[in-house]
């Protein structure tokens, strides 16, 4: 039997025995404690996330010793295991992953001519509770570690057998609300060590968490920021979005705004079309007042019913009223298209409703 390993650097607990979600300095601190040689750390991050191999046995450039050490001291390369799928007409995937502690989380797979992007969860369940979203209604499980959210990106690329472009925060969950393991995930998908993506084509979307997002302008990634804005007043936006009462409207866009003067990273705001709730033209020019003179585009979102939510997408011609408007005043928008609504893969619409 092999002792027990204390590693200095390294978050210890059941949700670090996999090597997906560490960064290189903590699998180099693992490989000197088990008695190997730096190096060894590059060759078994290559298996991991670029050959998406986790089974030690066919990691066949390391030492027979090495792997069975690993294995001795109960590691694995990955983290979670697909559980089931689905998948739309128009090529969009859902998928349920199954996490180490038998909770689920979903990710969604959506291919277009020049981009592949996973939208990926960072929490099981959510504590923001928006009323007009599926994982809301179903309460705050707890937050996933890195590994288990850079594994969504790597099982899917892995299933799909294509090279994803794109990642978005924009599954279950709050991701700066689970902020460290978001970013060290973030840092996982764009490491050159890790999934090689560029950081200009990864996206955090938040609920508006303003002291989280000036950390964020601090982190020197150059990251694509989304504010699920919803309304533009406060007494509409508290209503959809509870967090609001903690960081009202006026705080979250000065807040967006710093974010995007210190990153000169255009910020998306999100804005859900509920018919006769925020499609009104007092909330279009609100809108506009908004979102004119700054580095923003308003991407128009499409409602998708929810069981159990009052809401009903506003019209297409509505849509087309407020964009019009919108790029009439200068401002960048665009009216988001909507995929996979047939396998609720669509915005605020997961909530694990693929059979296990
Ligand atoms: S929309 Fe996002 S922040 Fe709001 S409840 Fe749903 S997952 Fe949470």
């Amino acid at each position: 039997m092999f002792g027990v390993i204390i590693f200095a650097k390294i978050e210890w607990g059941a949700a670090c025995l996999q090597i997906i979600g560490l960064n290189l300095e903590e699998v180099e601190e693992l490989v000197l404690k088990l008695g190997e040689p730096r190096y060894r750390a590059r060759q078994l991050l290559d298996w991991v996330y670029k050959k998406g191999v986790d089974d030690f046995g066919q990691m066949s450039n390391l030492p027979a010793l090495f792997r069975q050490r690993l294995e001795a001291h109960g590691l694995t390369g990955g983290s979670i295991t697909k559980a089931g799928a689905e998948e739309a007409a128009d090529g969009t995937k859902k998928y349920l992953f199954r996490l180490p502690d038998g909770f689920c989380v979903e990710a969604v797979y959506i291919p277009e001519q020049k981009r592949k992007t996973v939208c990926f969860s960072t929490q099981v369940g959510c504590a923001v509770g928006c009323t007009f979203c599926a994982t809301g209604q179903q309460g705050f499980k707890r937050n996933l570690t890195a590994g288990e959210i850079v594994d969504q990106v790597r099982k899917i690329g892995l299933d799909q057998r294509t090279r994803i472009s794109h990642a978005v925060a924009m599954g279950q969950g709050e991701p700066l609300a689970n902020y460290a393991a978001t970013i060290k995930a973030l840092r996982l998908l764009n490491a050159d060590y890790g999934l090689q993506m560029a950081a200009r084509h990864l996206t955090v979307s938040t609920s508006g968490i303003v002291p989280a997002i000036y950390r964020l302008s601090d982190e020197e990634l150059q990251i694509n920021l989304a504010l699920s804005l919803h309304a533009t007043a406060d007494q509409l936006r508290s209503a959809l979005i509870p967090l609001n009462r903690t960081y009202p409207l006026a705080q979250v866009i000065q807040a967006c705004r710093d974010y995007a003067a210190k990153t000169k990273r255009r910020v998306t705001l999100e804005y859900i079309m509920l018919a006769g709730v925020n499609d009104g033209d007092a909330a279009l020019a609100r809108l506009v007042d908004l979102a004119k003179g700054w580095l923003c585009h308003v991407n128009l979102i499409p409602y998708n019913p929810v069981p159990a939510a009052p809401y009903r997408p506003s019209p297409p011609r509505t849509r087309q009223r407020f964009l019009g408007f919108l790029q009439k005043h200068g401002v960048a928008a665009s009216i988001r298209q909507e995929r996979g609504a047939e396998v609720n893969a669509a915005c605020g619409q997961l909530r694990q409703h693929l059979k296990l």
